[in-house]
């Protein structure tokens, strides 16, 4: 192969990895955000499991006010009753009474099927309180791990790019950049590719004339992909 090929193929890996690395690093936040939305998630579903609950302590609140101001009714007529000494409302306070304690029992079962569902409402508030303290150590550590990939993927890049300045110094031949540079832009970073055996380009797939194939072999000049102009070695 040629020096010059040799050096534009060396430098080319380290475009390479600067793009994935670069890639990376752009996904990187992409996936914090994702994390921090899984715990935005939980923690509204624990808060929509607490209004529940608290509705339903309301409602309860105001089933035993009223069972409270019927019991305070009934009493008060089972007093009158108790004073009364006429039969005929005698009959009718006790018919009054009556009337209240089936009210009172429909509200006291009424009452007993709120705290089953205050039961169910519970368990729901503490399992979506569980599921929020999984997930807040899990997303903590998720993110700590991110970053801390993040931090060493800058490293890298850094490096890399270090490494890819001192390649690029060591290429004299401005010309040859320029179009090793545009060939990597349009050729989506395979500007310098082998011609296989069978004579096919390995950047654009497409087979080169017997002529190029020979210069490649030889190497008495750059050989270019008859097709895409790739950068071609043996
Ligand atoms: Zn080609």
């Amino acid at each position: 192969m040629r020096d010059d090929v040799k050096q534009l193929l060396s430098l080319q890996e380290s475009d390479q990895l600067i793009g994935n690395l670069e890639a990376e690093l752009l996904k990187i936040p992409q996936l914090q955000e994702a994390a921090k939305d899984q715990l935005a998630s939980d923690t509204s579903a624990l808060a929509q499991a607490k209004s529940d609950f608290q509705a339903n302590e309301v409602e309860i609140k105001k089933l035993e006010l009223d069972i409270g101001t019927r019991k305070n009714s009934a009493d008060r007529l089972k007093n009158q009753q108790f004073e009364t000494k006429k039969n005929e409302e005698y009959t009718k306070l006790g018919e009054e009474v009556t009337r209240y304690e089936q009210q009172i029992d429909e509200l006291e079962t009424r009452e007993l099927e709120l705290m089953e569902i205050a039961d169910e409402r519970r368990e729901k508030m503490s399992e979506a309180e569980a599921a929020l303290t999984k997930t807040k150590d899990a997303v903590d550590q998720d993110i700590a791990e991110l970053e801390t990939r993040a931090n060493q993927k800058k490293e890298e890049l850094s490096a890399a790019q270090k490494t890819r300045a001192d390649k690029l110094a060591d290429i004299l031949d401005d010309e040859l950049i320029d179009t090793y540079t545009r060939l990597f832009n349009k050729r989506n970073g395979q500007a310098v590719v082998q011609v296989t055996d069978q004579k096919s380009c390995k950047s654009c797939h497409v087979q080169v004339t017997p002529a190029t194939y020979a210069l490649a072999q030889s190497g008495a000049a750059i050989a270019h992909c008859d097709n895409c102009g790739a950068i071609l070695f043996p």
